[in-house]
């Protein structure tokens, strides 16, 4: 089994700022797992993740360039060309090979060691890396390292096609996903078959499919369909809300869910024109439990809170701060007033998630 380092499984491309995942993550080690549970266990919850989106995912062109690496050239660009077909063959988007004397949205190629403003590649670096999700993107392989075509056995090299999959993954919008046999996982790079986690983010980034059990319908007031969030919110194990955790004045979709062994986490969605998902945080592991109830409030103090009244009794009220992640808890954010009014009000399942003026409601589809 060929493990991708730590670098990768951030899920960040080269040059990537502190964001709100990367924070999160601190956070959760900073405060471990507040129900108790190992907090290193993996997230046990099937979940994609999303980081951003193309407008017109129908007509993304690519361009192979610096070809000469440690692998046949003609290999190389049959790997990444079976790649794009692989995220082709799903209807939702299409990559196809860019006009001579054009701009191509994505540029693929080999680089060695420090290479421009992006991470440099070593032993302890990804094997491959990709940029941000917009036009003139590009991926990244580590010409240093030992390469397949298609890996049948692990250590015989990384595959090529396999990596390149997942690199086009991140490049059409999708994060990394907890499912373990997914593309979009960040623990293996060798060959593997789109994981349903990885169309359900897909789809719920370019529309598709058809409504089940636990998808989550984001209508117009007049209920038109905008988007659905396929697969978020089975409805034993789950439960959402909508609040606007970050305070930019559009308001969030927030998804908690836990498994049979009562670990948890939540998944927030954000929004963008139409409301279209933009992009996500989380997931925030450990920061849900079975049968806990959870509140979202603002509190006099211009807090925005998340309140969680476990089985047991105890209470915690953790807050977010301006990038919607997260900290530390304190019940004493919240009076009894407070609580009070909180809880006859309820949680929100409609607002204006793309800062239009206009409303609209999560509806689930049980
Ligand atoms: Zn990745
Ligand atoms: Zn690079």
């Amino acid at each position: 089994m060929v493990l991708l380092p730590a670098l990768l499984a951030l899920g960040l491309t080269c040059c990537a700022p502190e964001t709100p995942a990367r924070l999160a993550a601190a956070d959760d080690q900073q405060h471990g797992n507040v129900q108790g549970a190992n907090p290193k266990a993996p997230p046990v919850v099937p979940h994609f993740t999303v980081r951003g989106r193309w407008a017109d995912p129908q007509r993304l062109t690519y361009r192979i360039e610096d070809r000469a690496g440690p692998f046949d050239a003609e290999a190389f660009g049959a790997a990444i060309t079976r790649a794009c077909a692989t995220w082709t063959e799903t209807g939702l988007v299409a990559f196809s090979v860019a006009e001579a004397d054009a701009k191509p949205d994505v540029v693929l190629g080999w680089r060695r060691g420090h290479h421009g403003a992006c991470e440099p590649f070593s032993a302890d670096s990804a094997v491959a890396h990709s940029g941000p999700v917009r036009n003139g993107t590009f991926v990244h392989f580590d010409a240093g390292r030992k390469w397949v075509a298609d890996a049948e056995h692990d250590r015989d090299g990384y595959s090529l096609y396999g990596t390149a999959l997942h690199e086009l993954g991140h490049v059409l919008g999708l994060g990394h996903s907890t499912v373990a046999d997914a593309v979009m996982s960040t623990g293996v790079v060798r060959s593997a078959p789109l994981a349903p986690s990885d169309l359900f983010g897909l789809q719920s980034l370019y529309g598709g499919g058809v409504d089940a059990v636990g998808d989550l319908r984001i209508e117009s007031e007049k209920g038109e369909l905008l988007v659905a969030l396929r697969g978020v919110a089975p409805s034993d194990i789950s439960d959402f809300a909508v609040f606007d955790v970050d305070a930019n004045g559009s308001d969030d979709v927030l998804v908690w869910r836990t498994d049979r062994a009562g670990n948890g986490q939540l998944m927030i969605y954000h929004f963008e024109k139409g409301a279209q998902i933009a992009r996500t945080t989380g997931p925030f592991v450990g920061a849900m439990a079975s049968g806990a109830e959870n509140l979202l409030m603002h509190t006099a103090s211009g807090h925005r809170v998340l309140h969680t009244a476990y089985k047991n009794g105890r209470r915690i009220a953790r807050h977010f701060d301006q990038y919607g992640v997260l900290k530390g808890f304190s019940v004493h954010l919240i009076s009894d007033e407070e609580m009070a009014a909180a809880e006859q009000a309820g949680n929100a399942r409609v607002g204006d998630l793309d800062g239009d003026g206009r409303r609209e409601r999560v509806v689930p589809v049980q």
